[in-house]
């Protein structure tokens, strides 16, 4: 089975703000393992506009991944992070019960802006850990048949990136040389899905223009791929996720109480969330809540 998730359009923080797409959670597709936000942003030319400018926020219960294909973006959080990334490497935050921080693109930053923003939802028993930060810049690479696999989270053939993760899942990068012929190996207890992120990939049988998310279910030993023109695609894939949470605006929790502890946590400056220094501009205020209660959901539907 596999389904196309053409993604929606979102203005980060505002309708004049940072033009994002979100391709999870998805109707009817809310989760891919334990993946379940995925934000993909540019090729964008930043000449003559702001950039990127994400202002102090918290998150709850989750771990958010940054990875770019060019530019730059600087990150700092509550714990005195001060870290800039670039392509190829790995920002990874832990928020545990709670952790702010803020993004923006850096002074003296490059043209074009690419990248993805990720979220991993934390299982029961840590999504209450202590928050952390970690910055991984020498990420392990398999190459085979012209394919080059830059493992981000997670394990391939073997090889295992040194960043956290509390469920089985992976998240990589697959680079396809011009001409590329070669057959993925997949782990069948794992649901996958793939975004193209350039160039035009086939995925069995299916030729992929950057855009939309192709999920290609769980139960496959593997996945042909091939490429008539150099083409790097993300790959994500996991257990698939059994807790059924609630999301909402920047926390993943279990039920609609613990969404107002967080919200009013956030609101009331409590030391849950600490302070983010350094950014030039106030914290974003939290969106009211919804009249309704909230209900927590499952992986889909
Ligand atoms: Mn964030």
């Amino acid at each position: 089975m596999s389904e196309l998730l053409e993604g929606t359009p979102v203005a980060l923080g505002g309708p004049r703000g940072f033009a994002v797409t979100r391709l999870l959670p998805a109707k009817g597709r809310r989760l891919v393992g334990a993946w379940c936000f995925l934000d993909a942003y540019g090729p964008v030319d930043l000449t003559a506009t702001p950039g990127m400018r994400v202002a102090p926020h918290p998150h709850t219960g989750l771990q958010t991944v940054t990875w770019l294909l060019a530019g730059e973006v600087l990150h700092r959080d509550i714990l005195g992070s001060v870290q800039e990334i670039r392509p190829g490497q790995l920002n990874l935050m832990t928020a545990g019960r709670g952790i702010a921080h803020s993004e923006e693109t850096p002074a003296g930053h490059s043209p074009i802006l690419h990248g993805v923003q990720l979220w991993v939802a934390l299982p029961h028993a840590v999504r209450d850990m202590a928050p952390a930060f970690a910055h991984h810049d020498d990420l392990p690479v398999v190459t085979r048949d012209g394919l080059a696999v830059t493992v981000l989270m997670g394990s391939f053939e073997g090889v295992t990136s040194p960043a956290a993760t509390h469920t089985p899942l992976i998240g990589a990068e697959l680079s396809l040389d011009a001409g590329a012929e070669v057959d993925l190996p997949l782990d069948p207890a794992f649901e996958y899905a793939l975004l193209t992120l350039d160039g035009a990939p086939t995925v069995d049988g299916t030729t992929l223009k950057p855009g939309p998310l192709l999920y290609a279910g769980d139960g496959r030993r593997s996945l042909r791929l091939t490429a008539s023109s150099a083409s790097r695609l993300l790959l994500l894939g996991g257990e698939p996720f059994a807790e059924r949470l609630v999301m909402w605006w920047n926390f993943v929790a279990r039920d609609h109480d613990e969404i107002v502890q967080m919200r009013a946590d956030w609101a009331d400056h409590t030391p849950r969330f600490g302070e983010v220094h350094g950014y030039d501009g106030p914290p974003l205020p939290a969106p009211p809540m919804p009249i309704t209660r909230l209900v927590p959901r499952g992986r889909a539907r």
